[in-house]
Parts: structure tokens; sequence; C-alpha cells
């Protein structure tokens, strides 16, 4: 959904390397992607499959929630990605961590002791 057609800029708005933007790049080898990863303490291995890198990803992060870690982790890097090209929003890693530090919060209170 909102994703660009081939024929508009489809350079990365997160960094300034001139990359092409794509899932990968946009969520895994963005410079500011890579940055998430790095505050998170998840380490994303090359691996053969997507799940196989999902459960060594999983395996090192040693802490419970991943899963919902990386999404929330993921979501905020995609709006921040929304806010730079509809809203022409700077986006930040203050930014990105202030609003996953507010979602992880607000879930955590489904999380049982
Ligand atoms: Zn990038």
């Amino acid at each position: 959904r909102h994703w660009r057609s081939p024929l508009e800029d489809n350079t990365c708005p997160l960094c300034h390397a001139q990359a092409r933007e794509d899932i990968d790049h946009l969520f895994f080898t963005c410079q500011f992607s890579s940055r998430v990863w790095n505050y998170l303490q998840i380490q994303w291995l090359a691996c053969l499959s997507p799940s196989e890198c999902l459960i060594a990803a999983s395996k090192s992060f040693g802490q419970p929630f991943f899963k919902e870690v990386v999404y929330l982790a993921t979501w905020n890097v995609w709006l921040l990605r929304n806010g730079r090209i509809f809203r022409n929003e700077r986006p930040t890693f203050a930014t990105w961590r202030r609003n996953f530090i507010h979602d992880i919060t607000l879930l955590s209170h489904r999380f049982k002791p």
C-alpha cells in the first residue's frame, strides 16, 4: 500500500546513499535501519531463507518478545519513511526511538509478568 511506482523517484528516503528503495534495503541494509537493529541488539545474519534468518536472529537476540520488537521496529521505520515522502518530515533516529519506546510501552501492558 502506497508503495511508489518504478516511474517515481524510488531512492531511499531514510539515508543519503542514493540506494534504490526496496524491502531489503529499507528494513535491513539501509544505514538508518542498521542503526535501529544495532540499538535493539538484533543481528540479521546471511541465511538461505527468511524463516532461517528470523530463527537465527531470534536466538541471537535472546530476549522474549522478539517478534513484537521486530514488528514495532519495522512499523516505526515505515512511518518515518512515509512521513518523509508524504509530509516532507525529517526522519531522525531520535524520533524513531521515541516512537518505538512509546509503542513498546503500550504493548507491554499486555505482557504477562
Ligand atoms: Zn537507505
